[in-house]
């Protein structure tokens, strides 16, 4: 495999605690601490699964806010910032709408606002929105262009406990909204609790990894959460390889898309 990565891109690694070596020949799971290269092309074409596959997990199902499927971003931004769907907002300094370029081919998305981003209003701010910053940067993509950010719930739960199921169900519908509106080439989603919202599954994440799932016909990459990399070192190279993966899909969808348009010339 070429290597890719300038050196500005290498102290970036370097500072996420990934040093860069070429990967064992023969060895499909990335080592300790050791980051694979980023595809420049993917050394292998991710398959993209059936269109339209359902979703299982039981997540309860809540009526979507009034016309919300219908709301251009400025009025979906107004409409969180006054939502009372939840008892979140009651405890909440702000809602936590979302963060960077509404035309973006990325959507990350996280699970619910900590301490830091409820007082700030922006999600993945504080140590864990640094190390996805470094991920981004070193994939060449940054948090205000190219990239669009959210988390499931807009309201930060007390004390940072877990999301629960219904609050998780009355704000999904701003979500879809923003997944609508945007239409990325890929999502990442990053955290079990982002998984189970997009993929309605309770799978865990090591089981997840490595495949193209699919929400509103969009592809889907599962990964950790950055804080939860924080806490468990040796996962960062699986989270750079799964950032690795993500670009090769958005890439694959890309060249798809434009074989298609190629195609329609070619028969008009
Ligand atoms: S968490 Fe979502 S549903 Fe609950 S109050 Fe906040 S915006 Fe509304």
């Amino acid at each position: 495999m070429s290597l890719q990565l300038d050196a500005r891109q290498r102290a970036m690694l370097a500072e996420m605690g990934l040093r860069f070596v070429l990967p064992d020949a023969g060895t499909s799971e990335p080592q300790r601490g050791v980051m694979p290269a980023p595809p420049s092309a993917p050394a292998a074409k991710p398959v993209l699964p059936p269109k339209g596959v359902s979703v299982s997990f039981p997540i309860p199902s809540a009526p979507a806010p009034a016309g919300v499927d219908a709301m251009a971003w400025d009025a979906l931004e107004t409409a969180v910032a006054s939502c009372q769907a939840c008892p979140l907002c009651a405890s909440r300094t702000q809602t936590v709408f979302g963060v960077g370029d509404r035309q973006a081919d990325w959507l990350i998305v996280g699970e619910a606002p900590g301490e830091t981003e409820d007082q700030r209003g922006e999600p993945f701010v504080g140590a864990a929105g640094q190390l996805l910053d470094n991920m981004l940067r070193a994939l060449g993509l940054d948090r205000r262009a190219k990239v669009y950010i959210v988390n499931v719930l807009k309201c930060r739960p007390p004390g940072n406990r877990n999301p629960g199921p219904e609050e998780v169900a009355q704000c999904l519908p701003f979500l879809q909204r923003q997944v609508q509106l945007l239409q990325p080439k890929v999502i990442l989603a990053m955290g079990r609790f982002a998984v189970q919202a997009l993929l309605g599954t309770g799978d865990a994440i090591g089981k997840l990894r490595g495949r193209v799932h699919r929400y509103q016909d969009i592809p889907v990459v599962v990964t950790y959460h950055p804080a939860y990399l924080l806490r468990n070192l040796p996962d960062k190279a699986r989270a750079w390889a799964d950032l690795c993966f993500a670009q090769a899909v958005l890439r694959e969808a890309a060249a798809a898309a434009e074989n298609a348009r190629s195609d329609k010339v070619l028969d008009a």
